[in-house]
């Protein structure tokens, strides 16, 4: 329970790949404030879930990751409620699919503010206490799509191209502290916003879903199996332990090969 006392936030937490990393960091003993979108009452069974099955705090902020001040607000909630940030883990995202010369400006707009901006936000919001008391983690959960590129996805690419920018300049910035700042690149990870993008080539290509599934993954990742918001959530922990305490400004792929070719 290396992480009993702390108190992580951790964005975009109702679904996937940050609900993955709340348990994580929950079963080390860390109390969690869950943030996201969702239905009332799947959202108040999830805190409870994690609060029961780990005995630590949960609180919720339903903080849109769209709006600065939101976002401040959140932070400041997670002090008041919880009595304290220590581990900030940007997750939130949205992803929209187009090319460059059709891609909407109100989805660009939507990208950059949820899958970067939110970021700095609340970086700034949470890193002041973390430096008073000399000890803080910052996780930003950026993509495979933060190191390569791909086809029809320009605002995310730039967004997360941005996320691996902001993680080493807060690194650097915090590099002779007790606070950290790294990111992880996911590949291919099976939660609701793969499934859309599984869906859109299922019909585009009329293909069945496994079908479609196997295309998505054979397209990308060599190992052709999905990474898990538990594998996820196991880094992001790590992350956070004494053992990569001079692990920072790093990129660290979880992504079956996909950045290896
Ligand atoms: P998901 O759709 O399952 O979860 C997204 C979460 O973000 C949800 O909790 C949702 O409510 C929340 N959210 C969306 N907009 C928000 C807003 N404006 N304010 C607050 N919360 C908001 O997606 P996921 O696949 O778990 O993605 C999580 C992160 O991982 C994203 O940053 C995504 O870019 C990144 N990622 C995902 C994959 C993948 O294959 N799934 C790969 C690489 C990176």
């Amino acid at each position: 329970m290396c992480l009993k006392g702390k108190v992580a936030i951790v964005t975009g937490s109702t679904s996937g790949i940050g609900l993955g990393i709340a348990h994580a960091l929950a079963g080390q003993g860390a109390d969690v404030l869950v943030n996201g979108f969702g239905d009332a009452a799947a959202i108040d069974g999830l805190c409870q879930d994690i609060a029961a099955r780990h005995g630590v705090k949960v609180a919720y902020s339903g903080a849109d990751m769209a709006q600065p001040a939101q976002i401040e607000g959140m932070v400041a909630q997670a002090t008041r409620e919880l009595g304290r940030v220590d581990i900030l883990v940007n997750n939130a995202g949205i992803q929209f699919t187009a090319p460059v010369h059709e891609f909407p400006v109100e989805r660009w707009d939507a990208i950059i503010a949820i899958n970067l901006s939110a970021a700095f936000h609340a970086i700034r919001a949470a890193l002041p206490q973390m430096r008073e008391r000399n000890w803080g983690r910052i996780v930003n959960i950026a993509s495979a799509h933060g190191l390569v590129a791909s086809v029809n996805k320009v605002a995310y690419v730039a967004a997360k191209h941005g996320i691996v920018g902001i993680t080493k300049v807060v690194a650097l910035e915090t590099a002779t502290s007790g606070v950290t700042c790294n990111a992880i690149c996911p590949g291919w990870v099976l939660t609701p916003l793969v499934q859309k993008q599984i869906d859109a080539l299922a019909e585009r290509e009329r293909l069945t879903p496994e079908e479609a599934r196997m295309r998505l993954l054979g397209e990308k990742q060599p190992s052709k199996e999905f990474a898990t918001p538990e594998q996820i959530g196991a880094l992001a922990q790590f992350l956070c332990s004494e053992g990569a305490a001079q692990i920072r400004g790093a990129s660290l792929s979880v992504d079956g090969g996909w950045t290896a070719q």
